[in-house]
C-alpha cells in the first residue's frame, strides 16, 4: 500500500484538531472538515494557540510552525477529501451521525482510499458494515489531549484487512506515537482496563471504605498513579465515566460491569466533573473541595 500522505479529518472538534495539529507538524497535509465554518475557525485558532506554546517552549522551532499551520486546509464539503489516503472521522460520538457520515464521504473517496474511526466506544465492526470498505475501514483512537499524549490504540475490526492495519500503525509512528493493538471488543484495551477502575473506586465510596480524599491518596501514593480515580474521573467526565461503563455492561453482558448508582446518582445530580464545575471535587474553591 502506498504511503499516507494526504489526510482528511471529519470533525474539527477537540479530538479532530489535534490530530490535525500532530498530522500537519509530521509533514501530512491535512484536510479538516466540519459542519460549521465556526467550528473550522475556532480548530484552527486553537492549533494556532497550541503550537504558539510549543515555540515558546522551545520544542517547535517558528519556521516550522508556519509551514505545519500551511499544509492545513479547511472544508465543509465532502468533496474536498476526494484525494485523501486516508480519512479519520473525529465527529460526535453518536452513531447515526457517524453512519451519515460515510454514506455522504465515501462515494468522493478514491476506490482505495482508507478510513478510520476514533470512535471510544462504538463498534469498529458494525461501524465497518456501514461502509462501502469494511475491509479498508479500522479503527484509529487517539487520546486527549492529542499532542501530548503518546498512544494510539488501532483497533482490527472483523473485516479489516491487515495492509489496512499496517498502513495506519505506521501512520501513528510517524506521528511520534505509539500502537497498541487492540481486537474490537468494547471500550478495546485502555478503557477496559481503566473504567472498571474508577468505578470500583465509586464503589468503594458508595461503600464508605474510603472517603474521596483517602481513595485518591490511596491511589496515588499506593500506586504512584499521577491522578486518584476520582479526580481522574471528573476530570474525564461523569456522564463519559458512566456511559464507557453501559457499553462495557451490554457488550460483554456480564454484572462485573454495572455502573456504581452513587456514580449514577453524581450524573443525574449534573455534576459532571471539572467541566460543570462540580464532581466528586467542588471547583469552585481552591484547592478543590472533595463532595464526600
Ligand atoms: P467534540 O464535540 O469536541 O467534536 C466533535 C465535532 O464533530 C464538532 O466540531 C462537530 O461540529 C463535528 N460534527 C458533528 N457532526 C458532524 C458531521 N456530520 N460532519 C462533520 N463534523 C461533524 O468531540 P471530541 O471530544 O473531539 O470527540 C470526537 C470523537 O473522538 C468521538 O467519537 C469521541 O468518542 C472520540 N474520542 C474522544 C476523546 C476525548 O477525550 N474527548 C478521546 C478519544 C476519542
Amino acid at each position: 500500500m502506498a504511503e499516507i500522505r494526504k489526510l482528511g479529518i471529519v470533525g474539527a472538534g477537540q479530538m479532530g484538531n489535534g490530530i490535525a495539529h500532530v498530522a500537519a507538524q509530521s509533514g501530512l497535509s491535512v484536510v479538516m472538515l466540519d459542519v460549521a465554518e465556526a467550528a473550522l475557525a475556532k480548530a484552527v485558532a486553537t492549533i494556532a494557540k497550541n503550537m504558539d506554546r510549543q515555540v515558546q517552549k522551545g520544542t517547535l522551532p517558528a519556521a516550522e510552525k508556519d509551514a505545519a499551520l500551511a499544509r492545513i486546509a479547511t472544508a465543509t464539503g465532502h468533496a474536498a477529501l476526494s484525494d485523501c489516503d486516508l480519512v479519520i472521522e473525529a465527529a460526535t460520538e453518536r452513531e447515526e451521525v457517524k453512519r451519515q457520515i460515510f454514506a455522504a464521504l465515501t462515494p468522493h473517496l478514491k476506490a482505495d482510499a482508507l478510513v478510520a474511526t476514533n470512535t471510544s466506544s462504538i463498534p469498529i465492526t458494525r461501524l465497518a458494515a456501514a461502509t462501502d470498505r469494511p475491509g479498508r475501514f479500522v479503527g484509529m483512537h487517539f487520546f486527549n489531549p492529542v499532542p501530548m499524549m503518546k498512544l494510539v490504540e488501532v483497533i482490527r475490526g472483523l473485516a479489516t484487512e491487515e495492509a489496512t492495519v499496517q498502513a495506519v500503525a505506521g501512520l501513528a509512528q510517524r506521528m511520534g506515537k505509539t500502537v497498541a493493538f487492540a481486537a474490537d471488543y468494547p471500550a478495546f484495551i485502555v478503557n477496559r482496563i481503566l473504567l472498571p477502575m474508577i468505578n470500583e473506586a465509586c464503589v468503594a465510596l458508595q461503600e464508605g471504605v474510603g472517603d474521596i480524599a483517602s481513595i485518591d491518596a490511596g491511589m496515588k501514593l499506593g500506586c504512584n498513579h499521577p491522578m486518584g480515580p476520582l479526580e481522574l474521573a471528573d476530570f474525564i467526565g461523569l456522564d463519559t465515566c458512566l456511559s464507557v461503563m453501559e457499553v462495557l455492561q451490554a457488550g460483554m453482558g456480564d454484572s462485573k460491569y454495572r455502573p456504581s448508582p452513587l456514580l449514577r446518582k453524581y450524573v443525574e445530580a449534573g455534576w459532571l466533573g471539572r467541566k460543570t464545575g462540580k464532581g466528586f471535587y467542588d471547583y469552585s474553591v481552591q484547592p478543590p473541595k472533595p463532595t464526600r
